[in-house]
């Protein structure tokens, strides 16, 4: 059941953002999205969520495109923004108690209680579980914001930097976590500018001014950019017109990555 994105183009105010982008999931894959500032990694990743439906192109689950389907759809959807969303003076066992209540109807409340302690242990945030929202780190508050889409299992889960504000320990046991989540048969995309987190991830989509210029296993993306460090990567992209660079990727081998 994949998840495929075709031609997405998004403009804001006369300038095109994204440039009929091509991207594709399958359940089970934990995906990428990296590349420079100002890229369109979280317009992208609005756009592939449904949240925020392109200008153009096509957008499609197992086949059904997601703008037409959405309300049904929608449930299985989880989006994690890069501002935080909970800032609220509820405290963090409540407020997710209560997304529990709204969408887990069908548990019986002794569940939803069980399963709401299960993600905040998972997510390393049990012990501030009777702490206001609004006093806790923003990393802390990241991982509220991430438990309470978890909640709901979404077989699609997006998130716009998850592991910014957090230190590199905390940030290694939450990628995991994230990489879980994509082998218990879901798809998980995030963007991120962490170069040591590449690792965790099936494939890697690099943006350049709105085009992706590669798409394929991070282990290929030094080889293809023929560079000795990751960090270089983005070196290559400066200066070099990216129309010319997407035209270079899909003439290449890995190009298939996008097919399918
Ligand atoms: P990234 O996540 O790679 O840093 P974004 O997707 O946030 O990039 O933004 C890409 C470009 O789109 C930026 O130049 C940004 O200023 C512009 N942009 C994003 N959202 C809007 C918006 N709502 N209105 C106008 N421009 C926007």
């Amino acid at each position: 059941m994949p998840l495929i994105a075709r031609n997405i183009t998004v403009r804001y105010a006369g300038m095109t953002i994204l440039d009929g982008v091509t991207f594709r999931a399958q359940r089970g894959e934990f995906i990428g999205l990296i590349g420079p500032s100002g890229a369109g990694k979280s317009t992208l990743l609005y756009a592939l969520s449904g949240f925020r439906p392109p200008h153009e192109g096509d957008l499609r689950f197992d086949g059904s495109p997601i703008a037409e389907h959405f309300d049904e759809l929608k449930s299985d959807i989880g989006f994690v923004p890069q501002d935080d969303v909970v800032h609220t003076p509820l405290k963090v066992q409540r407020a997710l108690g209560y997304t529990a209540d709204l969408r887990l109807t069908q548990m019986e409340p002794a569940q939803r209680e069980a399963r709401v302690e299960e993600i905040l242990r998972s997510l390393g945030i049990w012990e501030q579980r009777n702490l206001r929202i609004g006093r806790l780190s923003g990393g802390q508050r990241k991982r509220v914001s991430i438990a309470i889409e978890l909640l709901t299992q979404p077989t699609m889960l997006f998130a716009d930097e998850p592991t910014s504000g957090l230190d590199p320990s905390l940030e290694d046991a939450l990628m995991r976590q994230l990489r879980q989540r994509a082998d218990d048969d879901n798809i998980v995309v995030v963007t991120t500018h962490i170069m040591n987190s590449l690792k965790f991830f099936d494939k890697l989509c690099v943006l350049h001014k709105g085009h992706v210029v590669f798409f394929g296993p991070p282990d290929e993306l030094k080889p293809y950019f023929d560079v000795p460090d990751l960090l270089d990567v983005y070196r290559a992209l400066e200066g070099t017109s990216p129309s010319a660079l997407k035209r270079r990727f899909l003439a290449s081998p890995l190009a298939h990555h996008l097919k399918g």
